[in-house]
């Protein structure tokens, strides 16, 4: 069975497949932190969906909750129809937001995926503003549409101006920390305030609290707290795009609340609809100026997501899985690090909460090499071929993880939040023993 289904989709799908590629895996069963192949092997799954499932495969809650909607009679499909469901959904997210943005709140439904509220996002503030104009980050990540495409990074379009993103390993300044950050932040200042060389005051700043696809990179508190002012200052929307790091995965119910600062928009997807499609923008009254029928989508009625999304929520916010993960995530982040000393192909560890990025470099310039924050010698050149060889080496130890970064070179690590003290363990010690296989 497994053989052959993995041929016809070789033959039958797209050549754009991606995780089918770096996964040979047929699953047919799935519960918590483990999925069963076909070929009856068992894996500890870090990859969550890319992120999505906040309570793991198969959750009871969330199991009981989309039951529960089947067998009540009610409409699975009613476009943005209000819903006893959809009441429910709106009152446990509206509970869950931080206090500042919830006394304000607006919710507008998008779709089923991250990148159709990426572009609600972007809509919404161009409509708001009557600006064109949109700052994004190198290395971002918003989707695959054409909006979230031209701010995520890399991409090129003539209105979106793309900042540095700090970062203490690879600092594009070669500085790292306080130093690294301040210096991005000034650059961003100078951008929007000089009169000749300057950009036009641009719809919106759009930003992931932690990026996640371009290689685990948390941003600095201090440095967001600046971003908030710098767009406060200038009445310009600032868009958190917490497709990723919310619902408790980085240790607080949102990522922004590390920082403290409330941003006009937060872009809402994955673990909201609890394993199925959902996605939301939520923002500040003041900009809900568009008309009737300004964003549409026949999918944003999802009830079944919706109940999925509800005991989601509500089973991360009374079982205190927020603060779990920042304990489980420090403890696993620690035991990386330790690691790290042992493997010089480990160039960097660092994450937030269960989000979690191991960055693989060249071993033998490895041994020798700095940060590139400005305290040592240069870091070494990232080694995707290495990283791609870990992950197939986690794989053949029953261990599902994924790549990302800018060079493809960091194994990232998104357990779901009910990992336990044991199963964290596991994964730790599969991990250390595929670094050591790759390595040799
Ligand atoms: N924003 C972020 C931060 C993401 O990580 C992703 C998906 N990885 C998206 C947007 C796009 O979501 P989707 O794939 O559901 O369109």
């Amino acid at each position: 069975v497994h053989e052959g289904i993995l041929r016809r989709q070789a033959q039958r799908e797209s050549a754009a497949r991606t995780y089918a590629r770096s996964l040979p895996i047929v699953p047919v069963r799935a519960r918590g932190l483990t999925v069963e192949g076909a070929d009856g092997r068992r894996y500890l799954d870090c990859l969550s969906g890319a992120g999505t499932l906040a309570l793991g495969h198969n959750h009871p809650v969330v199991l009981e909750a989309i039951r529960k909607v089947l067998d009540s009679g009610a409409p699975l499909h009613v476009l943005d129809l209000a819903t006893p469901v959809k009441d429910a959904f709106v009152t446990e997210l509206f509970t869950n937001l931080p206090p500042e943005l919830a006394a304000h709140a607006r919710i507008q439904f998008c779709g089923p995926a991250g990148t159709d509220a990426v572009e609600a996002a972007l809509k919404l503030a161009r409509t708001a503003t009557g600006r064109e104009g949109v700052l994004a980050f190198t290395g971002a990540y918003h989707g695959m549409t054409e909006g979230a495409l031209a701010v995520s990074g890399g991409a090129r379009d003539v209105r979106v101006t793309r900042l540095p993103f700090p970062q203490d390993y690879r600092c594009p300044f070669g500085l790292g920390g306080e130093r690294g950050a301040e210096t991005a932040a000034r650059w961003t200042e100078s951008l929007l305030d000089d009169p000749r060389g300057g950009v036009p005051r641009p719809a919106a700043m759009i930003v992931e609290p932690v990026q996640g696809e371009g290689g685990v990179l948390p941003a600095p508190d201090a440095w967001l707290r600046r971003m908030r002012r710098i767009t406060a200052d200038r009445s310009v929307p600032l868009i958190a795009d917490e497709v990723q790091t919310g619902v408790g995965r980085t240790g607080s119910f949102w990522a922004v609340q590390h920082s403290g600062i409330v941003p006009d928009v937060m872009v809402l997807s994955k673990a909201v609809g609890g394993s199925l499609p959902l996605a939301v923008i939520v923002y500040h009254e003041d900009l809900d100026v568009w008309h009737p029928g300004a964003h549409a989508g026949t999918f944003r009625g999802n009830q079944l997501a919706m109940a999925a999304g509800t005991a989601t929520l509500a089973f991360v916010r009374e079982n205190g899985l927020a603060e779990r993960a920042a304990l489980l995530g420090a403890r696993m982040l620690a035991r990386l690090k330790g690691l790290a000393a042992e493997h010089p192909c480990v160039g960097d560890v660092r994450g937030r909460g269960l989000m979690i990025g191991v960055e693989i470099v060249d071993p033998v310039a490895g041994a020798r090499a700095g940060a590139g924050d400005g305290t040592g010698p240069a870091p070494a050149p990232a080694d995707a071929a290495l990283a791609r060889a870990v992950r197939r080496a986690c794989l053949d130890r029953g261990l599902i993880v994924e790549l990302g970064g800018r060079d493809g070179a960091v194994v990232r690590l998104l357990p779901p939040l009910i990992l336990t003290d044991e199963q964290a363990e596991a994964v730790l010690d599969r991990f250390a023993d595929a670094l050591a296989a790759a390595e040799r």
